[in-house]
């Protein structure tokens, strides 16, 4: 193990955890500092739809020290195309409680805390306690605005993600250093409604996906998470492609007159030496991406 790399102070990995976690650990450069650093962050899910769902069950597998669940509402048959976390027998119950049982069989390393809310400005704070990062996984404007706000506020990165049908975005909102939602979404768009739109279970997933991989980035500083970029792909004929995005200096949320500029909190800040992102002199503002549930 190479020493004092990452942070002062690694947990001890257990020689079960070594073994669970041994195929990552073969990574170039992934070593059990990173794995640590794994083990000591907590991440909020803000959503366990078909996109939050799947992004916290590979936070859970690959190893996170902590999960916060944060969705409203029971399991519906009209969700079944979507879940991973959650049983055709359990229709009816809490969504989060599923959730968490599911992680908890699949990693019972994993610590998971739950909240059957929805993300409102009366309980972000109280989510957003202790995380080291959040992922925006709720399918309406309101709770994804207030998650920015709250993050942007407590300098807190938040990984962004949304789908309609076959398309989906992600950026990461790192404050004090990329656009956040409001930058680029300064208006919800009037004729989305919140479970209005079509879904594939697989879409929803592979979105999830890359989210669980942009969190791990981020939370142990392994390769390179995207900064100012956002990726979109339209499943529909597979293409993919990075955008870069811009700050809105005059944002309400992160713009100068938002008051003082956030920090980068605990958050590796990639070499830019080293970022391979082309720059398309693409600006994202005014993409008509939706949401996802
Ligand atoms: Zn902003």
């Amino acid at each position: 193990m190479k020493s004092g790399a990452l942070t002062p102070h690694f947990p001890d990995l257990s020689e079960r955890e070594l073994e669970r976690y041994k195929r990552q650990l073969m990574h170039h450069g992934f070593t059990p500092e990173h794995q640590s650093r794994l083990k000591t962050a907590s991440v909020l899910v803000a959503g366990v739809g078909g996109l939050g769902g799947a992004a916290a069950t590979y936070l859970a597998v690959a190893g996170i020290g902590g999960l916060r669940l944060a969705h409203y509402g029971t399991l519906t048959l009209s969700n079944m195309n979507r879940q991973t976390l959650m049983t055709d027998e359990r229709i009816g119950e809490a969504r989060v409680l599923q959730a968490k049982d599911r992680i908890k069989e699949l990693n019972p390393h994993v610590e998971v805390e739950i909240c059957n809310e929805k993300t409102s400005e009366r309980n972000v704070g109280d989510l957003l306690n202790g995380a080291d990062i959040a992922l925006s996984a709720r399918p309406n404007f309101d709770e994804r605005r207030t998650l920015n706000k709250g993050c942007v506020k407590r300098h807190i990165p938040m990984i962004e993600a949304a789908m309609n049908g076959m398309e989906g975005y992600l950026f990461n909102v790192i404050p004090g250093l990329t656009p956040c939602l409001e930058c680029l979404y300064p208006e919800d768009d009037p004729g989305w409604k919140e479970l209005g739109f079509p879904v594939f279970g697989a879409v929803s997933g592979m979105l999830g996906c890359i989210m669980a991989v942009e969190a791990i980035k981020l939370l142990t500083g392994y390769g390179k998470p995207m900064i100012s970029r956002m990726l979109i792909f339209n499943a529909l004929d597979m293409t993919f492609r990075k955008v870069k995005v811009r700050r809105d200096e005059d944002c309400p949320i992160c713009g100068a007159s938002a008051g003082e500029k956030p920090s980068l909190g605990n958050i590796r800040r990639p070499n830019p030496s080293r970022c391979s992102c082309k720059d398309t002199h693409e600006i994202a503002t005014g993409l008509s991406i939706l949401s996802d549930t």
